[in-house]
């Protein structure tokens, strides 16, 4: 299908990427364009949701999956700490409407919000 999102299409392996965690419901990726020391993408794995808040109307308990996922692979790639971040609206940058959230850690500057 010609709108399947890029997200399902590595996770069909369709597109290289490795695929470095995943759970019941969600996977995660490294990001191809990193803009922190770590930055991974943790992707649920049905494409139904274009955004965060699709998501947390339709499927609470995935969105929690997510946060849990990102909570794991913050203590395994970096300190713990993390920033967890879903841009939501091509105008505040989306480029995938199959959400997912950023996860930033490693070095981050502790008063930035973006
Ligand atoms: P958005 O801009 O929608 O919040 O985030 C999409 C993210 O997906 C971007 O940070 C971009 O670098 C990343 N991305 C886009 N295409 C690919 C890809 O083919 N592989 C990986 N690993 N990341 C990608």
């Amino acid at each position: 299908m010609s709108d399947t999102s890029i997200f399902t299409r590595i996770l069909r392996g369709e597109i290289p990427a490795e695929i470095i965690a995943e759970t019941t419901n969600t996977f995660a990726i490294r990001d191809i364009a990193p803009q922190a020391p770590v930055h991974l993408l943790v992707i649920p794995k049905t494409e139904q949701y274009a955004d965060v808040v699709a998501l947390a109307e339709g499927d609470p308990a995935l969105l929690a999956e997510m946060v849990a996922l990102a909570d794991n692979l913050a203590a395994e790639h970096a300190d713990g700490d993390f920033r967890l971040v879903f841009n939501t609206g091509a105008g505040a940058g989306q480029t995938v409407f199959h959400v997912h959230a950023h996860v930033l850690a490693g070095g981050l500057d502790e008063k930035s919000v973006g």
